[in-house]
């Protein structure tokens, strides 16, 4: 188990974006980066094969298992699980790092990374997409075309699972509506902002002057 993360002067945010495949959880993640410079997504390192236009380095890190066990046998991975069968982990340097620098930063993993999340950082922020509907669900993984007929067969069966867990999020998000959803996700961004943690964390030297 890795050692929680000491979190008093993180000046920053941390968003954790939570759905099951096919919610459309990538295109508004995507749509809040590049609507706010100030984000920082996390790039994960995973096992699965790329799809189609997936590049190496910008929609994840894909190793091979070996290396993924070795990389998290030393420490490497703040949180890491097996999704679909294959392994996802978060890099532990990299949100260190993010934390140390006051960034803002959010990751897209699945509901037991943030389980593992939640208990190392408690200030984080867990934010659900929920689908319209299972049928909806089902036609974006059949469209998007990346994957085989068995392939979306499991997602739906994990999609269900993804989604009893959903009441452990502090927000949640129907993404019925691209626009609304992505609207909903800044006011949820700029609220965290707000928390007094980080509000507190950024401003030792009107405290100072308040007293408090
Ligand atoms: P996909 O293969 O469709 O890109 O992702 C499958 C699932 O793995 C999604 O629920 C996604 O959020 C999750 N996932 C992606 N990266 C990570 C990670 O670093 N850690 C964990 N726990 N899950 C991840």
């Amino acid at each position: 188990m890795t050692s929680p993360i000491q979190t008093p002067s993180y000046q920053g945010s941390m968003l954790m974006i939570v759905a099951p495949s096919g919610a459309g959880k990538s295109s508004l993640v995507n749509g809040l980066l590049k609507e706010d410079a100030g984000l920082k997504l996390s790039l994960s390192t995973t096992t699965r094969a790329p799809r189609p236009g997936e590049i190496d380095g910008k929609d994840y890190r894909f190793v091979t298992k070996k290396d993924f066990q070795l990389e998290r046998d030393q420490g490497h991975f703040l949180e890491w699980a097996e999704v679909h069968g294959n392994f996802y982990g978060t890099s532990k340097p990299w949100i260190e790092s993010q934390m140390q620098a006051g960034s803002d930063v959010i990751l897209e993993i699945d509901w037991q990374g943030a389980q593992q999340i939640r208990k190392l950082i408690p200030a984080v922020q867990w934010i659900f997409i929920f689908p319209p509907s299972i049928d909806a669900l089902e036609e974006r993984l059949s469209k998007r075309g990346q994957d085989d007929e068995a392939t979306i067969q499991r997602r739906l069966a994990a999609a269900h699972i993804e989604l009893l867990h959903a009441h452990e999020a502090d927000y949640i998000v129907v993404n019925d509506s691209f626009e609304q959803a992505l609207i909903d996700l800044k006011h949820i961004l700029a609220s965290c902002r707000l928390r007094s943690e980080p509000v507190m964390a950024r401003n030792p030297a009107l405290l100072k002057r308040l007293g408090v």
